[in-house]
This record gives structure tokens, sequence and C-alpha cells, in this order.
């Protein structure tokens, strides 16, 4: 049995939907006070009428994490709200996707301005608040693709996932003094709304290169992250988990027909 989190202050970057919207829940359901962030209100107020009654305490905050001061400003309303930062899920991405020989300066930059610096954003700025805790937590959400694997179409945001991993590993020595830990968790193909809309065909397949034979859910990466957020997990620091029902285990398409 781990040590119980209620009352603890949790940010969730891109907390309105799919995986953040997740991760938000479980942590709901666990007592803590939740701030779920994203760019766009009505998406957060649907997320928050979703989220509210679980447990803990939700509110909302819009923030751009692409920008460092947007950054400083979620850390701020964190703090006045919930009386601190303990745990800090930085958890907003966008995946567009773009083969090299289409793919634009601005498609590159859009790709690691989200993913990599809102990331290294949303840690500098909750790096007081956490260190204040006595106890801080960051838990990124990074991805296989690109640590693990490649998709055609995604090697900007496979390199932004990776970036991600090379950042934690350094973050993580700086930060230990600061008794604060970081660490990743690396998604397979997760059911989130927007996966939903490509019809149940395309369900079908995914799930069937999976070695568990399911897509995961959003709460799959939810119960990883507060995992990581237990007083417990506190002499772990600077790793990545792979939670991917077995996706990335068979080196061929015989191994899966062989099962
Ligand atoms: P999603 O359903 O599209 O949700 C993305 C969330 O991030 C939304 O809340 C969105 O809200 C927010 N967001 C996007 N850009 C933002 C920005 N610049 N500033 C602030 N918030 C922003 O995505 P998802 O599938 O749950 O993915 C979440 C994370 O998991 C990403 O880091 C992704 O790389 C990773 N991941 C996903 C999968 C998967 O199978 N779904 C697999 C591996 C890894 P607004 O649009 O309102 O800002």
């Amino acid at each position: 049995m781990f040590t119980s989190i209620a009352g603890r202050s949790v940010i969730v970057t891109g907390g309105s939907k799919g995986i953040g919207r997740g991760i938000a829940s479980i942590f709901a359901k666990a007592g803590a006070n939740v701030l779920i962030v994203g760019r766009g209100q009505a998406g957060l107020d649907a997320a928050a009428r979703s989220l509210s009654g679980l447990g803990g305490r939700i509110s909302t905050h819009q923030a751009e994490v692409s920008d460092r001061a947007a950054c400083d400003d979620m850390a701020r309303v964190a703090v006045e709200r919930n009386g601190g930062i303990d745990v800090l899920c930085a958890n907003a991405g966008i995946f567009p996707s773009a083969r090299l020989t289409d793919m634009t300066p601005e498609d590159l930059e859009a790709v690691m301005a989200t993913n990599f610096k809102g990331t290294v954003f949303a840690v500098q700025a909750c790096i007081p608040a956490l260190e204040a805790s006595g106890h801080g937590r960051i838990v990124v959400t990074s991805s296989i693709t690109g640590p693990m694997t490649g998709f055609p179409g995604w090697a900007h945001y496979g390199a932004s996932k990776a970036a991600q991993l090379g950042f934690i590993r350094t973050a993580a020595m700086e930060l230990a003094p600061k008794r604060i830990t970081i660490n990743a968790v690396l998604p397979g193909n997760i059911k989130t709304e927007g996966l939903d809309s490509m019809g149940q065909s395309y369900l079908d397949q995914m799930a069937a290169s999976v070695p568990q034979g399911r897509l995961g859910e959003v709460e799959d990466i939810g119960n990883t992250a507060l995992f990581f957020a237990t007083d417990e997990a506190g002499y772990i620091t600077g790793q990545s988990l792979v939670v991917d029902g077995g996706q990335v285990l068979p080196e061929s398409l015989m191994a899966l027909q062989e099962m």
C-alpha cells in the first residue's frame, strides 16, 4: 500500500483531453487537487465537468506551454489556488504528420516548441514550488515513437519525444539536491478521442499489433504517473517506463503470428 497523496497539488499540462485527462482523473480519484492546463477554455471546462466529483478538487488554467512566461503564470496560479506544487505532469503534446520531403521549418518548430520546449519551460517554472514541497515529482509524457520506434510522417515528433528523455537525464541530476525526481512514461498506442475518430477497423488493426491484443487506456498512463508521484517511488529518477502492452517487443510480424 502506498502512502496517500490526498491533498497534494498536481499540475497536468494537456489535461483537457486524452492522456492528460486520464492522468488528471487518476490523481483526482487519489484525492489530489489538480490544475488542468490547456490552450482552449471550452475543452478545459468540459474536462473539469467530467472530472468533478471524483475526489480531489479540479480547477482549470489556460496556458500555451511553448511560452515561458505563460508557464511561470501557470505555476503561480497553482501555488495560489492549491497552496504549492507537489507534482508536475508535463504531458501537453501535438503530433501533426509531415514527411521529410514536405516538412517545413515551421512544422519542425511547432512540434519542438510544444513537445520539447513546452516540457522544459513547464519544468523550469515549477522548480521553486516543487523544491519547497520537499518531495517534488515531475512526470513527463514521452512516447515509444522516437525513443524506441519510428513511424513515417513523425520524424520531427519522434525527435521531440526522444529529446524529452535526453533532457530528463541531466535534469534529474540538477534536481536531485532539491529533492525533486523527474521520470518519463512512454505510452504505446493509447485509446483517445482522436484515435476513436479513425474508425473501428483502424482500431482493430492497431490492437492486433499489440501482444496483449488491446490498445492502452488513458488510465494505464495515469496509474504509471501516480506511481512515479508516490513517496515510495522517491528513489527513482531520470528513468523512463514503457507502457504499451508489449507493443515494442515483437521483432517481426512472424513473431506476432507465432504467439
Ligand atoms: P490529445 O488528446 O490531442 O490532447 C492534447 C492535450 O494537450 C490537450 O489537452 C490540448 O489542449 C493540450 N495542448 C496541446 N498543445 C498545447 C500547448 N501548446 N499548450 C498547452 N496545451 C496544449 O493528445 P494525447 O493523445 O492525449 O497526447 C498527450 C501526450 O501523450 C502527448 O505528449 C503525446 O505525445 C503523448 N502520447 C500519446 C500517445 C497516444 O496514443 N495518444 C502515444 C504516445 C505518446 P488544447 O488543444 O486546448 O491546448
